[in-house]
């Protein structure tokens, strides 16, 4: 029974890794709309910094998502305060489109496990969180 009870509780911790982060801090949001716009027509990159399962912080990076930001991401996915952490990266499109492309699915398997596009007009409803394999995932947004 104690052994039952025990594998129980450790199924659950393990699903609970796996998707961790389940928001994001309004005002973070509205900066990533703010920062996407101004930076039209160029490509807009930064990850994505949570605190106990929310989306807190960004810092951007420069570059682009083939080119020399991977480095610098590296770098950043260790931070020193350990309550927060990198949990993916956001990065916006040009376009209106915010589906992920054959680009951006493969950086996603690679770097953490949420991620957000931002398309035009880079409001409310044109964004898209999505997990490491590129499947959209809902994130609260959180006053
Ligand atoms: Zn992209």
């Amino acid at each position: 029974m104690k052994f039952f009870k025990r594998d129980k509780k450790e199924i659950s911790s393990k699903r609970e890794k796996k998707r961790k982060v389940w928001g994001i801090n309004k005002e973070t949001l509205y900066l990533i709309l703010e920062v996407s716009k101004e930076s039209y027509p160029k490509e807009f990159i930064a990850t994505l910094i949570a605190k106990k399962g929310v989306i807190e912080e960004i810092n951007l990076l420069p570059g682009t998502l083939s080119g020399d930001s991977m480095a610098i991401i590296r770098t950043h996915m260790q931070p020193p305060d350990i309550t927060l952490s990198v949990v993916g990266i956001v990065h916006s499109h040009p376009s209106k489109e915010f589906q992920p492309s054959g680009a951006d699915l493969h950086f996603f398997s690679r770097f953490g496990n949420t991620h957000i596009i931002v398309g035009k007009p880079y409001n409310v409803d044109s964004w898209q969180a999505y997990d490491a394999f590129g499947n959209p995932i809902e994130l609260k947004v959180v006053d």
